[in-house]
């Protein structure tokens, strides 16, 4: 795979030029190109430059709203109502995020249920952002019909990732951040795209049958819940957070209403917020870390988001797919 050297300057640099001659103004492309940035320099490579073609044709379509103004209603002292403006949800997250933040903090818990927002990033920033706020996280959000719930060979739910992260002041907050699919459809696409195939059990090809090729999958196929019956719970679980409590689209119902660009359809987005200071009280921490010595005293473990963690300390140029590059290029009308 050829690829070409980019520092995080000239990757943000990339993505915020790309988006601002797309249609993005200041503040939304900042957002954005910040959320791709950050991806890229953790090593969520699905999540970062990957998607700018995408972004840019929703942006380019209409569909989003590159002047996006988010618009927040307090609702109760612990419920902020978030209306995205139908922007990309960093802007939202900009907004909603420190509203939540003091919610939490004087509640206990905090809910920011935000609608009009079209979600395509990874979630870990924003459930990273409660946690160096010393609070715990909680996030979800759907998407687009592509996997089939258990016993199912058709799809009805999206690929609905939900994050968690836990505070651990002084130290980097533990973080899981994951699709309720067996594998998120950008890492089946990046498999097709680098030509290796993906474990048994990721998914089902048009026809219905169980297939370990990324391309049958993308092409028409479906992807599965990771964990069987279990897992179709947790999927089924994230469409009532992020849609039925939110108030906004199912995943099928998102498909209905979506232009066909590739870029996010509309939907809504879960985050709750909650603080171990306020719900346990002082000791919180150190007793938490002894948990935690004891899980990473067991031989094999390593804590989710150690490895983005790790990846972050390097301020290296990361090799960005050259293919990628060129046609993020040739998206730009003064380049
Ligand atoms: P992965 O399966 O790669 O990782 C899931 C989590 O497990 C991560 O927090 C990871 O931490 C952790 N992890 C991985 N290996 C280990 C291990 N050996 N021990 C302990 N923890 C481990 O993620 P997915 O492919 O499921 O999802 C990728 C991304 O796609 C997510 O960021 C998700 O938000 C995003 N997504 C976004 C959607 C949207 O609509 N906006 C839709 C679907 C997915 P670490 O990062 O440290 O490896």
């Amino acid at each position: 795979m050829a690829t070409t050297e980019l520092s995080l300057d000239e990757i943000y640099n990339l993505a915020y030029d790309c988006l601002t001659q797309n249609g993005a103004d200041h503040e939304n492309a900042t957002a954005l190109a910040t959320t791709i940035m950050t991806a890229e320099r953790d090593g969520s490579v699905s999540h970062g430059l990957f998607r700018l073609p995408s972004y840019v044709a929703s942006l380019r379509s209409g569909k989003v709203n590159g002047k996006a103004r988010p618009k927040a209603t307090t609702a109760t002292p612990a419920l902020v109502k978030l209306h995205g403006d139908n922007g990309y949800a960093p802007m939202a997250h900009q907004v909603g995020i420190p509203l939540l933040i003091e919610a939490a903090r004087n509640s206990g818990v905090g809910l920011l249920a935000i609608s009009h927002v079209h979600h395509m990033a990874a979630l870990w920033p924003e459930v990273e952002a409660l946690a160096e706020a010393d609070l715990v996280g909680l996030a979800c959000t759907a998407y687009m019909p592509m996997v089939a719930p258990a016993g199912a060979k058709s799809a009805l739910f999206g690929t609905n990732p939900i994050a968690f992260a836990w505070p651990r002041p002084g130290q980097n907050p533990v973080v899981y951040d994951m699709a309720t699919a067996s594998m998120a459809m950008g890492e089946v696409q990046v498999a097709a795209r680098e030509g290796h195939d993906v474990p048994p059990g990721t998914g089902l090809d048009k026809n219905g049958e169980p297939t370990t090729d990324p391309a049958a999958i993308a092409d028409g196929g479906v992807l599965l819940p990771f964990g069987g019956y279990k897992g179709s719970a947790i999927a089924m679980m994230v469409e009532l957070l992020a849609a039925g409590l939110v108030g906004e689209n199912f995943s099928f119902e998102a498909r209905e209403g979506d232009n066909g660009d590739g870029g996010p359809p509309q939907g809504g987005q879960f985050i709750l917020a909650m603080s171990p200071e306020i719900v346990a009280g002082p000791g919180w921490a150190d007793h938490c870390d002894t948990f935690f010595a004891r899980l990473t005293g067991l031989e094999g473990v390593r804590l989710p988001g150690e490895r983005r963690h790790k990846n972050r300390l390097s301020d290296a140029p990361r090799a960005i797919n050259t293919p990628l590059v060129e046609k993020i290029r040739s998206l730009m009308t003064q380049a």
